[in-house]
């Protein structure tokens, strides 16, 4: 292991993914699922396995695993799999069909994939994924989940950013509504309970996973707060699969449903599990503007939109506080469509936020007029908007056929703001999203820690530094229905682990851990509430290491989060009882948790001094102000070991080897 870096992190062992095989890349997955050992039927009765998460991903494998007649534990804090954040997801799920016969093929999507990743993400992968994509539909479409057709009764497709094709599936504007509709149907068909007793998984909403118990290096279960009643229960199993979710919300201010966090897997990473590429986060260009600094969320309007919509400004500064029917077609700068002529409006969105983010520096912005301090103190008052503009494809169209397309996304845009987005253009500006960082896992999803793997966003597998629209739907359903039930099986077939009960001194210290933590939030009595540390972190977060990063500013940011997270330990007031519904508590929880992931992804962010798809480091640009890449330095996954109580944080590197596509700098003009 190195000295200390920059007096913030050291270099340890570089590392590999040993699980893909060699060979050609269309043979490698079914190499791998027919080389994975296989559990007989009536021993997989006498396995126990946790899945912490029933979203997309978490459901999928529920009930993957449950019907392939493993005992499943299911854990989630809301108060039914059916509100996990995946029902949020709009816009549609991408599959290589090619129904539309403009060229699409496994190989184009993996392509893409790659492509608008910033060649950052695992080639194998992402063949895999692509691979996988079509069955997704097939597993879908036989669950009954309703996909938009055309008049002939085929399913109907729509292009997303960074793709020339249209290969996204779509139910309207709620496809992830009803992916886990049908999701959460095949998984409670396994539930067991008085009308099934027969069934093999227990659900357990309404629980929070808080800590992970590892017994001689294996993880072996979860210590899991009952959120209703306060008590802090042991789960054991022979595996444990985290299937939590991003950590968009270290933001404050995001897209993800407000009760995201990352508290699964940064207790997993205290533990041992490597966390890659912290700092990919993705910003998502077409949100409704934050309004004024009292708001909690931020609303996304699906990226569907930019398939008939026209991305625009005014061409003059003087013309923004203009009302947009008024200025003329000379006057309005449609600038992705100048910029990027091949792509248009719909280049991958992290192109797209940060032109949003040119055209408002430049004071071209429209809208409410927001007071900002630069890094260095300086007050200026900048419009954080740009215009969405339906009236040529209304002229083209017709206002039944946009209605049909993407009614309730216009009526959302007119609940929220109170205007018209048939009669003006709807104002829209980028926000936090998405998080391509998650817990690193191999070939197999599975992490650093045998026996816990990691699946959906809560990985960080598929995407490189930038993902492309409709793919984590794709990757979250790949990962839960197909990827995860073949390669947990080889780990499980492994075994038998020795049998573990709640009094080994691991389970035991791991369920002291947390009560102590608890006692700490119920009993320091201090003066601020955990939420406005959270808002605080954002701020921070969203100045230093949003759209924008520098080294000074990454420098300042993370002696910024040391001194909150300080103040944060000795001064948080958490009201109300342990034994209780509690819902301080659980946000206190949470928050220390951000408060240390927050610093992670500065440092990942600060070491790596390149510009790569969602992470844009000002000193690395190309002369047009596009991301410039080093490959000879950075062509690897930085996966990060907890170092240990205010110990630094341990850097190992994972090279990325590009065996099939060529690594070039992006071109979407
Ligand atoms: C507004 C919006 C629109 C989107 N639209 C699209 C789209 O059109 N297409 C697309 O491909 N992607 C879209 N995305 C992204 C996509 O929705 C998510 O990446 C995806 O749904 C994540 O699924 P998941 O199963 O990994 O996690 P989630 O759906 O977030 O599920 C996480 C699960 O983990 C549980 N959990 C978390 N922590 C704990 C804990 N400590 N203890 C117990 N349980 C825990 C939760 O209860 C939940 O069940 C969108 C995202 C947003 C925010």
């Amino acid at each position: 292991m190195t000295d200390l870096i920059n007096g913030l992190y050291r270099e340890g062992e570089p590392i590999q993914d040993t699980k893909a095989p060699g060979g050609p890349i269309e043979q490698r997955w079914t190499k791998r699922r027919f080389e994975a050992k296989l559990v007989n039927p009536a021993n997989r009765r006498k396995l126990t396995v946790i899945v912490v998460g029933t979203g997309l991903a978490g459901g999928a494998a529920c009930a993957t695993l449950g019907e392939a007649g493993y005992n499943v534990k299911a854990f989630c804090y809301q108060d039914s799999p059916r509100r996990a954040h995946s029902i949020a997801a709009q816009g549609g799920i991408n599959a290589a069909k090619n129904y539309k016969e403009d060229g699409d093929s496994v190989y184009r999507l993996f392509y893409d994939t790659v492509k608008g990743g910033d060649y950052r993400a695992r080639e194998n992968n992402v063949y895999r994924l692509a691979e996988i994509s079509p069955n997704i539909i097939d597993q879908c479409v036989a669950q009954g989940v309703p996909f938009a057709r055309e008049y002939g009764g085929l399913l109907d497709n729509r292009s997303f950013g960074g793709v020339q094709v249209s290969r996204t599936f779509y139910a309207r504007g709620q496809t992830g509504q009803q992916l886990l509709i049908g999701a959460y149907q095949a998984l409670e068909r396994q539930v067991k309970g008085p009308d099934n007793p027969a069934g093999t998984v227990e659900m357990f909403a309404r629980h929070e996973m808080v800590e992970l118990v590892i017994v001689d290096g294996r993880a072996r279960g979860i210590i899991a707060r009952d959120m209703s009643t306060g008590e802090i229960q042991t789960h054991l199993a022979d595996a444990v699969v985290l299937a939590s979710g991003g950590y968009g919300n270290v933001f404050f201010l995001s897209t993800n449903a407000m009760g995201c966090n990352t508290t699964a897997t940064w207790r997993a990473h205290r533990k041992g599990a490597y966390f890659g590429n912290p700092c990919y986060t993705q910003i998502h260009p077409t949100c409704i503007p934050v309004a004024g600094d009292q708001q909690s969320k931020l609303t996304l309007m699906s990226e569907s939109l930019r398939n008939d919509g026209r991305i625009w400004v005014p061409k003059r500064a003087e013309d923004c506080t203009k009302d947009p029917r008024q200025i003329p077609e000379e006057d309005r700068d449609y600038y992705l469509e100048r910029i990027y002529p091949s792509f248009g409006n719909l280049v991958p969105r992290d192109i797209a936020s940060r032109q949003a983010k040119n055209m408002c520096d430049e004071g071209r912005g429209v809208g409410n007029e927001l007071l900002e301090v630069g890094p260095d103190g300086t007050e200026r008052r900048v419009r954080r908007g740009v215009y969405l503009d339906f009236v040529e494809a209304i002229q083209r169209m017709g206002k039944a056929a946009v209605e049909a397309k993407y009614g309730n996304l216009f009526d959302m845009y007119a609940e929220i703001t109170g205007e018209d987005p048939y009669q003006t253009p709807m104002r829209i500006y980028p926000a936090v999203h998405y998080t391509m960082g998650g817990l690193w896992v191999d070939y197999d999803l599975e992490s650093s820690i045998p026996g816990l793997f990691v699946s959906g966003e809560a990985n960080f597998s598929d995407h490189g530094a930038n993902r492309l629209g409709a793919s984590a739907l794709m990757q979250g359903l790949s990962d839960g229905y197909f990827v995860l039930p073949n390669t947990i099986r080889d780990y499980l077939a492994s075994g038998p682990y020795p049998a573990v009960d709640s009094h080994h001194p691991a389970v035991v210290e791991a369920q002291e851990n947390v009560k102590a933590r608890i006692n700490h939030f119920l009993s320091t009595g201090g003066t601020r509430s955990a939420d406005s540390y959270h808002k605080e972190l954002g701020q921070i977060m969203w100045e230093y290491c949003g759209m924008e990063r520098t080294e000074p500013g990454l420098k300042t940011a993370i002696a910024k989060i040391r001194d909150l997270r300080k103040d944060f330990w000795s001064n948080v007031r958490v009201l109300g009882k342990a034994d209780e519904l509690n819902q301080s508590l659980e946000k206190a929880g949470r928050v220390a948790d951000f408060l240390e992931l927050g610093e992670l992804m500065c440092i990942d962010a600060l070491h790596r001094r390149e510009s790569c798809g969602g992470h844009f480091r000002a000193e690395s640009q190309t002369e047009d102000g596009e991301a410039l890449r080093h490959d000879d330095e950075f062509c690897y996954v930085a996966a990060w070991e907890w170092g240990g109580e205010n110990e630094a944080p341990i850097l190992h590197k994972e090279p990325l080897v590009y065996e099939f596509i060529e690594l070039k700098q992006r071109s979407y003009k």
